[in-house]
Order: structure tokens, then sequence, then C-alpha cells
């Protein structure tokens, strides 16, 4: 019975830290909707060989566990990178394609391949954050790519195909 009173105790106050941070972006100026938080390339391990990477972080309304009543996990700051608001799906696959589009040209001349990693505040797949008609934009967009490996994303990992060096 301690137990139990004592893991509400501290929801209880990992809730209220969660919104004395949510409150205190609410007050702050908006982040914008059709940029990604950040973008960057460097060297990584792929399946068999040392590559590149090129990781993007998509600015979403924020993970879902995180908003909900629990507050999200404790150790985890992604919300602060979020918009708390639903970021359209046009502004999502905006902010894909700004980033790629950023670094396409250094990705093609490039002797490495690449992986590339999506990441968002909760989940690629949740679609409270990212919707089924922006996933598909982003995946032609990648299709249209031929240097990348595979694709990780937050949450699961899928092996798309294998587009080596042509
Ligand atoms: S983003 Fe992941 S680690 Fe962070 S609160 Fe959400 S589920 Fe937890």
């Amino acid at each position: 019975m301690k137990n139990i009173d004592s893991d509400l105790l501290l929801v209880e106050k990992l809730k209220n830290l969660r919104q004395r941070v949510l409150t205190k972006q609410h007050n702050m100026k908006p982040k914008p909707s059709d940029r990604p938080v950040t973008f960057w390339m460097k060297k990584d391990r792929l399946m068999n060989e040392i590559g590149k990477e090129f990781t993007i972080i998509l600015r979403t309304k924020g993970c879902s566990w995180a908003l909900g009543k629990y507050g999200g996990c404790t150790m985890c700051g992604y919300i602060q990178d979020a918009n708390t608001e639903v970021v359209e799906a046009k502004n999502i696959v905006t902010q894909f394609n700004y980033g790629i589009n950023n670094k396409i040209k250094e990705i093609s001349q490039d002797k490495d391949n690449f992986v590339l990693k999506i990441f968002n505040s909760g989940s690629f797949f949740d679609d409270n954050e990212i919707s089924d008609d922006a996933r598909l934009q982003i995946y032609e967009k990648i299709e249209s790519i031929d240097k990348l490996l595979n694709i990780i994303s937050k949450n699961l990992k899928i092996q798309i195909c294998e587009f080596y060096n042509r």
C-alpha cells in the first residue's frame, strides 16, 4: 500500500514538473512549425560497413505519453522541442524536405553510403504527431534518394531496402 502511495506521489510530482515546462513553453515565442528542430550528418556504423548518417529531428505536437495524464518518462525532455499544438502534415513534410534538400548535394557527392535517421518527440508512427499523409510524402521523398542504405526511426527500425552507391 505504501509503495502505491509513493508511486502516485511521484506521478503527481512528475505531472507538475511537466506542466510547468508546458506552461513556460506556451508563454514563449512559438517555434517555427515548418523547420525541423535540427539535422546533421556524421560518421556511423551501417550494417556491414562504416558509412555516414543523416539525422533529422522533426518538430511535432509532441509525445502523446508526455502530453498525457501521466506526464511522460521522467528522464525525457523531448517535449521541450515540440510545438504542443498540432503541426500540419504539410509543415512536417516541409521540415523534412528542408533538412534533406540542405544536405542532398553533400550526400550525393560523398563516397560513403548513408543511413537515414528520423526522430521526433514521441513516435514517427503516432498519428497524433505525424499523419499518414505526411509519412507517405516523406517515404516518397526518401524513395527519390538512391543513396540511403536503410532508415531508422525511433521506436522502429525498418530496413526499407539497400541502395548502394550507383
Ligand atoms: S518521447 Fe519517448 S522517452 Fe520521451 S516521454 Fe515520450 S515515450 Fe518517454
